[in-house]
């Protein structure tokens, strides 16, 4: 039994000895009415001594074992399921011998251990209580009912037919409930089924399938959140453009097998190196996106060479030793950049990158200087 059935049956013991006391006091109560209005006690023969003895004393001894049950409850941990299905049973048999076999439909207390059977959803306990009542009856009737207070054997066997039609219905309910805890399990388990498929799922729309990296979809969404972000918090961000050099050679050298193999690998070096505020995609082909935040410029520039370098230094077997370079263009986020602006500025730089012999990081900055012919431009 799991944690949050514990707890559950918990709530129960409580419910039921709860249910135990009103009843005792219902109990109590009806026969203060029964005593004032003047009845006489039914099979008792007047109000004696003896009268009175009895009458305290099965009523203390109900009320005892109540206060029994309920001390079991609070200071014993265990066992609490057998201490309420036993006091309930005593109970029971104590009801019907204080109301006096004589009274009418007194036998119905005797099903109180049948309907807690049911109430805990126990078919073996529903079982054991249910024949041992059909069973204890028996005696009952002809040692006690028919010779003391000649009850005839119509009621026997009505009564009996009554503690058979109540174990029948009592076993029907629980068959149903055990179906309906059935059909639960199932439902709770394809949904579960449903949750994960759709976690996938989304992941999958996220993801790229080769590498493992974001997609170029969910780059730009980032992207766009981020650059408003930025925007209203002025917040540094980069961007790098990752180009992987001569990657068609590659290809046609060593097979697109290989290709994947390469830019897998690459992925997972550019993962490598990222903190956790960095954001890597791949954007298309053999080309990586990566967003740094919290960073200076310099900072991005001395992670973007580190990058460089750890790629350059791999080895790839399938490649028979040639190494796999790339080039990295790198912009910084200016207050008013756009997403057009910012990427414009990022290819400028891998542009240059690539014309100068690739290899190399490039800054955005760096890449206009060059190229002006005036030598200087307008800070970017
Ligand atoms: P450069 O140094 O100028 O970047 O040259 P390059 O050869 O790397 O660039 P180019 O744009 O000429 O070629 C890119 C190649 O990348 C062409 C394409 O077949 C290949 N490619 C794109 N996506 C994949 C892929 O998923 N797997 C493989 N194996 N190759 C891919
Ligand atoms: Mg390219
Ligand atoms: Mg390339």
């Amino acid at each position: 039994m799991d944690g949050n059935n514990v707890l559950l049956e918990d709530r129960w013991h409580r419910k039921i000895l709860n249910a135990y006391w009103i009843v005792m006091l219902m109990f109590l109560l009806a026969q203060a009415v029964f005593l004032l209005s003047g009845g006489a006690h039914p099979g008792g023969a007047g109000k004696g001594a003896g009268f009175w003895l009895r009458w305290a004393g099965s009523n203390g001894l109900t009320v005892l074992l109540l206060v029994m049950t309920e001390t079991w409850l609070r200071c014993w941990p265990k066992h609490h399921k057998k201490a309420i299905a036993a006091c309930g049973f005593l109970i029971s048999y104590m009801f019907y011998f204080i109301t006096q076999p004589t009274a009418d439909g007194s036998q119905t207390a005797l099903l109180l251990p049948v309907v807690i059977s049911v109430v805990y959803f126990d078919r073996k306990m529903l079982f054991s209580f249910g024949v041992f009542t059909i069973l204890t009856y028996i005696p009952i009737y002809f040692l006690i009912e028919r010779p003391l207070y000649q009850k005839p054997i119509e009621e026997f066997i009505q009564v009996e037919s009554v503690f058979v039609v109540s174990l029948l219905i009592g076993s029907t309910i629980l068959i149903r409930v055990k179906e309906f805890a059935g059909y639960l399990k199932t439902v709770m388990k394809s949904e579960q089924q449903l949750l994960v498929e759709k976690t996938i799922s989304d992941k999958l729309l996220k993801m790229d399938a080769l590498t493992g990296l974001y997609n170029h979809k969910t780059f730009h969404e980032y992207l766009d959140a981020l650059l408003q972000h930025s925007e209203k918090y002025h917040l540094p961000l980069q961007l790098a453009i990752i180009d992987i050099d001569g990657f068609k050679k590659v290809n046609d050298s060593y097979g697109h097998w290989v290709g994947d193999l390469v830019l897998k690998q690459v992925a997972a070096t550019i993962t490598s190196i990222m903190m956790p505020n960095d954001f890597a995609a791949r954007y298309g082909g053999e080309e990586f996106a990566v967003i740094f935040a919290d960073k200076t410029l310099a900072e991005a520039e001395a992670i973007t060479e580190k990058l460089r370098l750890g790629i350059s230094a791999q080895e790839h077997p399938n490649l028979k030793g040639r190494p796999v370079t790339v080039s990295i263009g790198l912009c910084d986020y200016r207050p008013g950049d756009d997403k057009e602006t910012l990427f414009c500025k990022a290819d400028i730089a891998l542009y240059h990158a690539k014309r100068t012999g690739k290899n190399k990081v490039v800054t955005a900055s760096d890449a206009i200087l060059a190229d002006s012919p005036e030598g200087k431009v307008a800070s970017i």
